[in-house]
C-alpha cells in the first residue's frame, strides 16, 4: 500500500509527536454550546442533568484511557491529564486530541436519552473540540487545574448572582449586566446574600468547583506509571508494565467535587501525579 508511486504524498504529512516528559493535557470543549442550551432549555445558570451528562461521558473515557490519570470538567469542558511517561500513540498531538475528542463526543450523544429522557436528540448533533497542550513540570500541571477550576468559580458566581437578578429580581438581562459591571466576588456573595439569601459557601460544590475523575485503588497500594513507557521496555518490565494496566483496568473510578487548588486533595492523593 505505501510502495505504490503515490506513497510519496506522505512526506507532506506534518510530524506531531509532543515533547516527552511533559504532562499532556487534552482539553476538550462543546462546540456552539450557548445555542445547545437553549435548544434544551438548559436550567440557568447551572442544569445539573448536562453535568450529570459530562461526568458520565468523562468516566468512560478516562475508563478507556487507562494513561489517563486525572480528569477535571466544568462547564461544556474537560480536561484529560496524560500521565508525562505515557507513549500513547507516539504521543502524536493531532492523533490525542482526535481520538479523546471523538471517544467523548460518542459518550455524550450515546448517554444523552439517559439524562434528557423527554427531550430526543436532533441535528446538529452535540460535538466537542480537542486540543493538546504540554506543562513540563507538576507545578505548572497544578497551575493549569488551579486555573481551570478558578474560572469555574468566577463563571458560577457570575451566574449564580446573574440569573437571581434575572430570575428572582425582576431585572431585564441588560438591567443585570449592567448592574454587575465592575463588581468583585465579594460584591456578589453580598448581593446574593442580602438580596436572595443566599449563602454562596452552601451552593452545591458540583457547580462551584466543577468535578475531578481519577482512579482509586481501595486498600491495595496505590500505583501509578504508564502503560508503556516513552523509552522501549524490556521483556521483564513489559510483563510488569501489563499488569499495572490490569490493574488499572480493575481500579475504580471516582467522581468528586473537591478543591483542586490548595494542597490538601494532592496531599491525600499522592500517587495521582507520582
Ligand atoms: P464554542 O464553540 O466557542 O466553545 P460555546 O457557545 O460552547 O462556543 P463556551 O465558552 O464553551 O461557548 O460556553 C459554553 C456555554 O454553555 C456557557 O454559556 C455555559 O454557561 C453554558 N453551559 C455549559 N454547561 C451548562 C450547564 N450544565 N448548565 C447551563 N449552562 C451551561
Ligand atoms: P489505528 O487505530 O492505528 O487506526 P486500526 O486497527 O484502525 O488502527 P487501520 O490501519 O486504520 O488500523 O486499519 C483499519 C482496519 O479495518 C483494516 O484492517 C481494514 O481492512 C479494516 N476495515 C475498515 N473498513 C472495513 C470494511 N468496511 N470492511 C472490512 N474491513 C474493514
Ligand atoms: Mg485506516
Ligand atoms: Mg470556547
Ligand atoms: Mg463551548
Ligand atoms: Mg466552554
Ligand atoms: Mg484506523
Amino acid at each position: 500500500m505505501a510502495n505504490s508511486e503515490f506513497g510519496y504524498v506522505r512526506n507532506f504529512e506534518q510530524p506531531d509527536a509532543l515533547p516527552p516528559s511533559n504532562w499532556i493535557v487534552v482539553r476538550i470543549d462543546g462546540r456552539g454550546f450557548t445555542k445547545l442550551c437553549k435548544k434544551y432549555d438548559f436550567e440557568k445558570p447551572n442544569d445539573r442533568r448536562a453535568l450529570d451528562l459530562m461526568n458520565a461521558a468523562a468516566v468512560e473515557v478516562v475508563r478507556s484511557f487507562v494513561d489517563v490519570v486525572l480528569a477535571y470538567g466544568q462547564s461544556d469542558e474537560y480536561s484529560f491529564i496524560f500521565h508525562e511517561a505515557t507513549a500513547i500513540f507516539e504521543r502524536r498531538a493531532a492523533k490525542l486530541a482526535s481520538s479523546i475528542a471523538t471517544a467523548f463526543t460518542a459518550e455524550y450523544c450515546m448517554q444523552w436519552s439517559e439524562f434528557f429522557p423527554d427531550q430526543p436528540l436532533a441535528r446538529p448533533y452535540p460535538t466537542f473540540d480537542g486540543r493538546c497542550v504540554c506543562y513540563p513540570k507538576r507545578k505548572i500541571l497544578r497551575d493549569y487545574l488551579s486555573w481551570r477550576q478558578a474560572d469555574c468559580h468566577i463563571n458560577n458566581i457570575y451566574n449564580t448572582t446573574f440569573w437571581n437578578m434575572v430570575l428572582k429580581g425582576g431585572m431585564s438581562n441588560t438591567e443585570a449586566e449592567h448592574a454587575l459591571k465592575g463588581t468583585v466576588s465579594a460584591d456578589k456573595n453580598e448581593i446574593l446574600f442580602s438580596k436572595f439569601g443566599i449563602n454562596y459557601n452552601n451552593e452545591p460544590m458540583i457547580y462551584r468547583k466543577g468535578t475531578a475523575v481519577y482512579r482509586s485503588y481501595g486498600a491495595g497500594p496505590a500505583i501509578n506509571g504508564v502503560s508503556g513507557q516513552v523509552k522501549t521496555a524490556d521483556a521483564a518490565s513489559k510483563t510488569q508494565l501489563e499488569k499495572e494496566k490490569k490493574r488499572k483496568q480493575k481500579a475504580s473510578i471516582v467522581v468528586e467535587h473537591v478543591d483542586l487548588i490548595g494542597d490538601a486533595f494532592w496531599d491525600s492523593h499522592p500517587y495521582i501525579l507520582a
